[in-house]
């Protein structure tokens, strides 16, 4: 099992067909194992609002504790959970997961829960019947629908993002908020910003780490700033690692930050016990 896997995750160079495709075989028992078997965990990062600190929502990231590999980050499997075709397994896992945590979270802090909980979708989700499976989640977890937002992967396609734009638009209508994610990193998203009536935009973290050193990123956020503000959206910046970069978003306009400066990714009950003292991060 596991020596496969690292195998896999070592990625070799293409050319030994065979082993590949067994190692994929592999992977695919594994993983869908780990998610029957409850090896994935969730980790939340706040995403604050950059005027008061106040975190307004957090994004659910996953991570796989691999009973021999220890705890994995998603650029670790998320590629091989791909080829395997196991990344609705997974997104519906997550939404599960973040919907019921989100209320687990405001039952222990009221008021000072974040109002919303970011779930990341893949392309392969967006080309199936998602909107159902929002909406019986939603249900079956009893998280009020304007408390969920869904983050587009910047590596869809457009013909995808098109496709999946009447079932994003009933969620819409249902109250489900609608973000596109890594903005600037994709080649189709600018197109969608006037196809699908979405609510925010998230700034990819190379713009915002290349800020302080290269005036071209500086602009690209500048821009992509107005662009967001222009067509009335939220716009948040990830990546955000340093107080000099959270000064110069604010300079900027931007309304929400995420990053490592503020606060990593982290169980829920740590975050529980982060949000406890006041439901802010960071100092104002
Ligand atoms: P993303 O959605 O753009 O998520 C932001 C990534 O940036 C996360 O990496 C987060 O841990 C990382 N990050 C946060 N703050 C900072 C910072 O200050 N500096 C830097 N350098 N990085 C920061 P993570 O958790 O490794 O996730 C990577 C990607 O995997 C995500 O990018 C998302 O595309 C995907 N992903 C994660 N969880 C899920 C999931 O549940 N479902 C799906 N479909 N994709 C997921
Ligand atoms: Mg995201
Ligand atoms: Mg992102
Ligand atoms: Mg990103």
């Amino acid at each position: 099992g596991s020596a496969i896997l690292l195998y896999l995750l070592r990625r070799r160079p293409p050319g030994d067909v065979w082993a590949r495709s067994t190692a994929l075989e592999a992977f695919d028992r594994t993983f869908a194992h780990a998610v029957h078997h409850g090896e994935l965990r969730m980790h939340y990062q706040p995403i604050v609002r950059i005027s008061d600190r106040e975190v307004v929502s957090m994004e659910a990231l996953v991570r796989w504790q691999h009973p021999a590999l220890g705890l994995m980050a998603p650029g670790q499997f998320l590629p091989s959970a791909r080829r395997a075709g196991h990344l609705t397994l997974l997104d519906e896992w997550v939404l599960q997961q973040a919907c019921a945590d989100l209320v687990e979270l405001t039952s222990r802090l009221g008021g000072t829960a974040p109002s919303s909980v970011n779930v990341n979708l893949s392309p392969q989700t967006l080309s199936g019947d998602f909107d159902e499976l929002v909406i019986s989640i939603l249900q079956r977890t009893g998280l009020r629908s304007d408390r969920l937002r869904l983050e587009l992967p910047e590596d869809a396609d457009l013909q995808t993002l098109t496709a999946a734009g009447p079932r994003l638009e009933r969620l819409i209508a249902h109250g489900v908020g609608v973000t596109l994610d890594d903005m600037g990193t994709g080649s189709t998203t600018m197109r969608y910003l006037s196809m699908v009536s979405i609510q925010g935009i998230k700034i990819d973290k190379d713009f915002v780490a290349g800020m302080g050193h290269n005036p071209r990123d500086h602009t690209v956020v500048k821009v992509l700033t107005e662009l967001g503000h222009g067509l009335g959206l939220h716009v948040t910046a990830e990546g955000v690692e340093t107080a000099e970069q959270l000064r110069a978003l604010a300079v900027m306009g931007v309304g929400y930050a995420q990053g490592y400066h503020l606060a990593v990714p982290q169980p829920l009950d740590a975050l529980c016990a982060t949000l406890d003292t006041g439901g802010t991060c960071g100092e104002a």
